[in-house]
């Protein structure tokens, strides 16, 4: 099952990612995570990527993709995969789906999960982030047992530097302006699934389940 998700910062797609990957064993392909663990290692990609990302800004298309694309060798996608916030631009879409051409199959559904604006801003200024374990906490709405530290593994919890209210905003502008042009293209396909951003994840494994048969999901 290949699978690409859509929608705003804050629209769940990274906490969805994390049990569809579990359920289905196929691996959570992250552009975000991986951008984030470069900066953490200060690999030059980080260095490059790190002001974009701080501004809420794109990491230019080339880089990205090129990412993807070498990620998409691995064995461990055979099966199938999650993309996590990629693609994000009309002409990230072209290029994977060139890549994709070019090797076993293409995408089979783009789930696009709606969200409002005032969700996703709340979501996103309330997040916390488990610095040991990366498990997503918010300060209403899944606070951990004791305040700045996670439940899982007693890591600190912080707030990412481009979850604050200004970045935020850009990052929904961003959004609006470069990835939503995305949803007319995948439906164009064909493979537009359109589900809320407050599904919780049994009911998303409904609509996937009844979407696809067993041969595409083992
Ligand atoms: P969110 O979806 O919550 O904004 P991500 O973790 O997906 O967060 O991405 C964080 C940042 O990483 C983005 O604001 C952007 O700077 C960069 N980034 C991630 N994926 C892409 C992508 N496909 N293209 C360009 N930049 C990206
Ligand atoms: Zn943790």
């Amino acid at each position: 099952m290949k699978l690409v998700l859509l929608g705003p910062p804050g629209a769940g797609k990274g906490t969805q990612s994390v049990v569809l990957s579990k359920q289905y064993k196929i691996p959570h392909i992250s552009t975000g995570d991986i951008l984030r663990e470069a900066v953490k290692a200060g690999l030059p990609l980080g260095i490059k990527a790190k002001s974009f990302m701080d501004k809420g800004e794109l990491v230019p298309d080339e880089v990205v993709t090129g990412i993807v694309v070498e990620r998409l060798k691995k064995p461990d996608v055979q099966k199938g995969y999650i993309l996590d916030g990629f693609p994000r631009t009309l002409k990230q879409a072209e290029d994977l789906d060139k890549a994709l051409a070019g090797m076993s199959s293409g995408i089979d559904m783009a789930v696009y999960f709606e969200t409002s604006v005032k969700t996703a801003i709340e979501r996103l200024c309330g997040r916390r982030v488990c610095k040991s374990c990366g498990f997503n906490y918010h300060v209403k709405n899944i606070p951990p047992k004791k305040e700045g530290v996670c439940d899982k593994c007693g890591g600190v919890l912080f707030q990412r530097p481009d979850d604050n209210e200004k970045t935020v905003m850009n990052r929904l502008k961003v959004y609006e302006d470069q990835t939503k042009p995305l949803i007319a293209y995948y439906t164009k396909k064909g493979l537009l699934k359109k589900v809320s951003g407050d599904l919780g994840v049994n009911e998303l494994f409904k609509v996937l389940s009844n979407t696809f048969s067993d041969a595409k999901i083992a």
